[in-house]
C-alpha cells in the first residue's frame, strides 16, 4: 500500500501532496517542508535536506534510517536517495501534480464521453508536454522519466 497526504509548508501559503512508497516511512519523518516562498527560512543542511523545484524537504534522518533498516535491511540512505527512491517525495512529479492531473482529466471529461480514442490521445500528448516542461524546469522526478 502507498499512502499520500497533503502537507502545508512552513509559511502556510502552499500545500504539497506527499507520497510514501510502500508506507515504509511514517509522515512524521518529514519534519519541515518549505515552499519556494519560505525556503529562505530553512537553514540548509545537506545531511537532512533535499531540494526540488525551489522547495526544500527536511527529514528526520535518524527515524528514516531506523524504519528503512527495519524494512529493507539497509540504513545508509541520504536525503536525496529517500526522495529519489520515493520513500518520502511528491505524489507525482511535483508538489501539485495530483491536482494538475485531476484538472486535466476534468477538462477533457466531455471528450471522453464523445470520443474515447481522441481523449486518450489528448491525455497522453498533454502529459508528455507537461513532463517535458517539468524536465526543463529541473524537477528531479521529471528528469528521471
Ligand atoms: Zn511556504
Amino acid at each position: 500500500m502507498c499512502l499520500h497526504q497533503k502537507r502545508a509548508c512552513e509559511c502556510g501559503r502552499e500545500e504539497a501532496y506527499i507520497f510514501h512508497r510502500d508506507s515504509i516511512l511514517p509522515e512524521e519523518v518529514l519534519v519541515h517542508l518549505y515552499c519556494p516562498q519560505c525556503a529562505a527560512l530553512a537553514r540548509w543542511d545537506i545531511r537532512t535536506m533535499v531540494q526540488d523545484g525551489g522547495w526544500i524537504l527536511e527529514y528526520d534522518m535518524e527515524a528514516a534510517r531506523f524504519y528503512l533498516a527495519k524494512r529493507l535491511g539497509r540504513s545508509q540512505y541520504s536525503p536525496e536517495e529517500i526522495f529519489d527512491e520515493d520513500y518520502c517525495s511528491w505524489y507525482g512529479l511535483t508538489p501539485k501534480d495530483l491536482e494538475a492531473s485531476a484538472r486535466l482529466h476534468e477538462e477533457l471529461e466531455p471528450l471522453k464521453r464523445t470520443d474515447l480514442k481522441e481523449y486518450i490521445r489528448q491525455v497522453t500528448r498533454r502529459r508528455q508536454e507537461e513532463v517535458l516542461s517539468l524536465k526543463r524546469q529541473g524537477w528531479r522526478k521529471a528528469a528521471r522519466t
